[in-house]
């Protein structure tokens, strides 16, 4: 996702992430790994959903395999948002065994209660529950920023439906274990049934589409684990046409799907793809996803980042709505949505945050690929512009960590400031270590849950960096460092001010043609500058400067 809006809903609601006087009992429900949910681990989802267009309603079953990994307790805790109903569970005693249990649920507001006598379930062993559900799910206020489910028409009148629920969540169209830090580790099969005179499009490849009653149904296959947020559906009147890539793991299938109407510029502006999917695994590594296959499919909102099923809805213009967010001019030589979404397939959703409270791991890599993009389009120079160009947008108005445990998903600042964090961590380890490190991130965790802590360690290790103090100040104080200096006496006296305690930077200071390398400290130090009141500090840093 991307963070204008958001930014402006939070300004509007003056909120300051970590400043939420009370998260409710839904919050924790909803963000925390509670008794209900932790002694078990979500193995695969089977969902199967019709569409009732006119009602603008769902009707379904969810399969969902688990594996007991704990002590059972004799309650599963299910996610279904209202006015959505849980009608019933039946749950597999074993695998084996095809008779179904029928299990007693309680409601807790946006909580389903799954009673059944778990604790007679073996531990390391998979089961099943099917979870039979119905309703009108919640409609999409202004997606993707406030979601739900998008129903609409396109210019020609034709059905156009769609979802996004990053953040709000899963489990406002289908039951699951809306928890990020679970993905289905086997997959997911996804079966949408709708009028036959329209597609709908899902996650992964397309298996097979059966016809009845007027209805289709179209059979989508994931096999790699996937966020519950990413999945998805598109319901339309679709032009389909499809393209290979030779990447770094063979042949990667391409599809596009633009609405009939729009195909011809479709085709011309998608153009980029193959550039950029050869940019992002030269910088990040295989595309992670190559059982799945690569999609963009026109959606009737701005954009998400669907894995293996991006959301485009730029309207085929450049920049972010036709603007560059860099205020340089690069921003406005690729299109904003097919880069930053399509960069969340390595970081986000190959790499996912296990708690939301650590989303600038998404938002600040996949923002800095939009300047790996642009160097591989215009150039070095061009790329490092657009990404210090980014930085006019960052407010400092809380700390990127965001409170954990209560689905808090963090400032509009993780996008912006992420990626000043990337590019200082460049600056400092130099290109190809650094190429080397975003690489072997997204190999370490591969298709991985991570913390902070995990990503913190692990780059300090493969940059051979001390980076404690330099994260704990960007990820975790609000305020930037502030360089402080004086020439006096042909002594320049320099010192960082409002930093955490071991806060340093190697900072490039230079008059004219001379330069040398600071690194100051919370104390005052000083060298000899015979160079008069002429000075610079290198820009690649993230600073204020007092003189
Ligand atoms: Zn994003």
């Amino acid at each position: 996702m991307f963070r204008y809006i958001i930014a402006a809903v939070l300004v509007f609601m003056n909120f300051v992430p970590g400043s939420v006087s009370a998260y409710t009992h839904a919050d924790t429900l909803r963000g925390s790994n509670g008794s209900g949910r932790s002694w078990w681990d979500v193995k695969r989802y089977h969902l199967s959903v019709d569409f009732d267009l006119l009602q603008h309603s769902v009707a379904g079953r969810n399969q969902l395999f688990f594996e007991v990994t704990g002590n059972a307790t004799d309650s599963m805790q299910i996610d279904l948002q209202k006015p959505l109903v849980l009608d019933s569970v039946m749950v597999t005693p074993s695998l084996m065994s095809p008779v179904l249990k029928k299990a007693r649920i309680t409601q807790e507001g946006n909580v389903w209660w799954v009673e059944y006598p778990f604790h007679t379930m073996a531990k390391d062993s998979v089961y099943s529950v099917v979870l039979y559900y119905h309703g009108v799910p919640r409609s999409a206020k202004n997606p993707p920023w406030d979601g739900g489910v998008s129903w609409g028409k396109d210019s020609l009148g034709n059905e156009w439906d769609a979802v996004s629920c990053q953040g709000l969540g899963a489990s406002v169209w289908w039951p699951c274990k809306d928890a990020q830090w679970d993905e289905p580790d086997n997959g997911m099969r996804m079966e949408y049934t709708v009028p036959d005179t329209l597609q709908a499009i899902g996650n992964g490849r397309l298996v097979s589409s059966s016809r009845r009653d007027g209805n289709v149904t179209y059979y989508w296959e994931v096999k790699n684990p996937i966020n519950n947020y990413d999945v998805t559906f598109y319901i339309g009147d679709y032009a389909h046409w499809s393209d290979t890539l030779m990447g770094e793991k063979g042949r990667l299938n391409i599809d596009y799907y633009a609405l009939k109407y729009n195909e011809k510029r479709a085709r011309e502006h998608f153009a980029v793809v193959k550039n950029m999917l050869r940019c992002f695994e030269y910088w990040m590594g295989p595309y992670p996803f190559y059982e799945d296959g690569y999609k963009l499919v026109e959606a009737p909102y701005l954009g998400m980042e669907h894995q293996s099923a991006i959301a485009y809805g730029n309207k085929y213009q450049m920049g972010y709505k036709g603007k560059d967010r860099s205020e340089t001019g690069k921003g406005l030589a690729w299109d904003y949505i097919i880069i930053h979404e399509s960069g969340h397939e390595w970081f986000g959703n190959n790499v996912t945050a296990g708690d939301m409270a650590d989303n600038w791991i998404h938002e600040g890599i996949t923002s800095y690929s939009e300047s790996l993009f642009t160097e591989c389009l215009l150039g070095r120079e061009s790329g490092i512009k657009y990404s210090k160009g980014l930085r006019t947008n960052i407010e400092n108005r809380a700390p990127l960590i965001d409170d954990y445990g209560v689905n808090a998903g963090g400032s509009g600042d993780i996008y912006e400031k992420g990626a000043a964090i990337m590019h200082m961590i460049r600056a400092m380890s130099g290109d190809e270590k650094f190429r080397q490190m975003l690489r072997g991130l997204g190999q370490e965790f591969y298709h991985g849950i991570v913390t902070t802590a995990e990503v913190e360690r692990y780059i300090s290790k493969k940059t051979g960096l001390k980076l404690d103090a330099f994260f704990e100040q960007y990820l975790r104080r609000k305020n930037l460092p502030v360089l402080a200096y004086y020439i006096k006496d042909e002594q320049l006296h320099f010192r960082f001010e409002e930093v955490v305690p071991g806060f340093s930077l190697p900072i490039q200071v230079s008059s004219g043609k001379y330069t040398t390398t600071i690194r100051p400290g919370s104390d005052w130090q000083q060298i000899k500058w015979q160079k008069g009141f002429n000075i610079n500090f290198s820009d690649d840093y993230l600073i204020s400067i007092k003189k």
